[in-house]
C-alpha cells in the first residue's frame, strides 16, 4: 500500500528541484560575470548562455513538462562541453558533462523506451569522439587561462565536477516528482473507481453494497428506524412520459429524502430501481415516523418539469426500540418489505409501521 504520509517530503522535494535550477542559474551568471571582468568572452558567452537555458529549463520545469526541460538541458551540456573542450581542450572538467547526462533522459517521459536507449547510445558515441578528437589526438585550441594561475585546470574540474554533482541531484529530484505525480494520479483513479463502485452515478445516494458495508461497521444496540421506501406506479411514469423524466422523478425521491432524513442519519441509499433504503439510530419512534411523515407529504406535492405528473411514495419501517443487531439485518428489513408489501395492497401513498 502506497503510503502518502510521505506526500509532504515529496512536496518539498520538488521545491529543492527548482532551488537546484536556480541555484545553478545564479552561479553561471556569477561565473559569467567573472568571465566578462576577466576579458575570456568565450566563456563569459557560454556561461551566459547556460544561464539563460536554465532559466528556460526552470520554466519547463514549473509547468511540469519534463521532456522539453530534459531536451534544454541535454541541448546546453552538449555545447557547452564540446565548445569548452575545442577552445580550451581535455582535462578542465567539461567532459564530465556528456556521460552523468545519460542519466538526465530517465528525467524525460517517452511514449517507447528505446528512446531512452538510443539517447544513451548516441551520448556514448559523442563522449567516444570527443575523447578521441581532443585527448588521444589533441585537436584543441588550448587556448591559455590567465586565470587562477597554474592551478586553472584544477579550479576548473572543481567547478565543472560540483556543477555535474548538482545536476545528478537535480535529476534524481526531478525523478521524484515523477513518482510524486503518479502516485497523485494513482490516487485520484482509486477515488474515481471509489466513487463509482460506492455510488449510484444518478443519485449521488450510497448503493446497496456500500450501505451494507457501512451497517457492518457500526455498533448501535437501540433506537434505530428502518424505512424502505417505494415510488408509486413507476413504471407508468416511465412507460407515460419516458425514462428522463422517471430519472428526474427518481433525483426528486433522493434529494427529498437527504433533507428530510439528512438530519438524522447518513445511512440512506438506493436499494435498487426505485426502491430506497434509510436506516437512522439514536432518534426516537416519534421523531422517525414524523420524518417519514413529512417526506411523504413533501414527495407528493412534488413538481415536475412535465405537466400534470404526480408521483406517491409508499413506506414500510420498522422501529428497533432495544437490542438491535447488526448481524440480523436481514430480518429486519424483510419486516420492513412486509409493511411496505402492506402499504402497496392498502392503497399506496402511506406509511405502515412496525415496532420491535
Ligand atoms: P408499484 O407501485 O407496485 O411499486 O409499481 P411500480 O411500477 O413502481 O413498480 P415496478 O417494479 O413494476 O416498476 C419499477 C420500474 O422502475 C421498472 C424499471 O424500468 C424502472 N426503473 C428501475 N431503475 C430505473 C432507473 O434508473 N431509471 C428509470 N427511469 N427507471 C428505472
Ligand atoms: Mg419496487
Ligand atoms: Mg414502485
Amino acid at each position: 500500500m502506497i503510503n502518502f504520509l510521505k506526500r509532504k517530503e515529496e512536496l518539498i522535494k520538488v521545491l529543492q528541484v527548482e532551488r537546484i535550477i536556480k541555484a545553478l542559474l545564479v552561479f553561471n551568471l556569477v561565473y559569467a560575470l567573472i568571465m566578462l571582468i576577466n576579458d575570456i568572452p568565450y566563456l563569459f558567452l557560454s556561461y551566459f548562455m547556460l544561464s539563460g537555458l536554465f532559466l528556460i529549463s526552470l520554466v519547463f520545469v514549473k509547468s511540469n513538462n519534463f521532456n522539453a526541460c530534459v531536451a534544454v538541458v541535454f541541448f546546453a551540456a552538449v555545447v557547452f562541453s564540446s565548445s569548452s573542450i575545442y577552445y580550451l581542450g581535455w582535462g578542465y572538467g567539461f567532459e564530465y558533462y556528456i556521460l552523468p547526462m545519460i542519466t538526465y533522459c530517465y528525467i524525460g517521459i517517452y511514449s517507447k523506451r528505446w528512446i531512452i536507449y538510443i539517447i544513451a547510445t548516441l551520448s556514448l558515441a559523442y563522449y567516444l569522439t570527443m575523447y578521441y578528437l581532443f585527448c588521444v589526438e589533441n585537436y584543441s585550441l588550448e587556448v591559455p587561462l590567465h586565470l587562477f594561475k597554474d592551478n586553472a585546470k584544477f579550479v576548473f574540474k572543481c567547478i565543472n565536477a560540483f556543477v555535474v554533482c548538482s545536476i545528478f541531484i537535480l535529476v534524481s529530484n526531478v525523478l521524484r516528482k515523477q513518482i510524486y505525480i503518479e502516485l497523485e494520479n494513482r490516487q485520484s483513479l482509486n477515488k474515481k473507481l471509489d466513487k463509482s463502485a460506492n455510488f449510484d452515478y444518478l443519485t449521488k445516494l450510497m448503493n446497496r453494497w456500500c450501505f451494507l458495508d457501512n451497517i457492518e461497521d457500526l455498533v448501535i444496540t437501540d433506537k434505530v428506524g428502518i424505512a424502505l421506501i417505494d415510488i408509486d406506479f413507476f413504471k407508468k411514469v416511465n412507460d407515460t412520459y419516458g425514462h428522463s423524466i422517471g430519472d428526474e422523478v427518481l433525483k426528486n425521491c433522493a434529494n427529498l429524502m437527504k433533507k428530510h432524513f439528512g438530519e438524522h442519519t447518513e445511512l440512506i441509499c438506493r436499494w435498487g430501481g426505485e426502491e430506497f433504503l434509510v436506516l437512522a439510530y439514536n432518534v426516537s419512534e416519534y421523531d422517525f415516523e414524523n420524518t417519514c411523515e413529512n417526506f411523504r407529504a413533501e414527495y407528493g406535492n412534488s413538481i415536475f418539469s412535465v405537466e400534470g405528473l404526480k408521483s406517491s411514495v409508499s413506506i414500510g419501517f420498522v422501529y428497533v426500540e432495544s437490542s438491535f443487531a447488526s448481524n440480523i439485518l436481514d430480518e429486519y428489513i424483510t419486516k420492513v418489505d412486509k409493511c411496505l408489501y402492506e402499504a402497496k395492497n392498502t392503497g399506496r401513498n402511506k406509511i405502515i409501521k412496525n415496532i420491535i
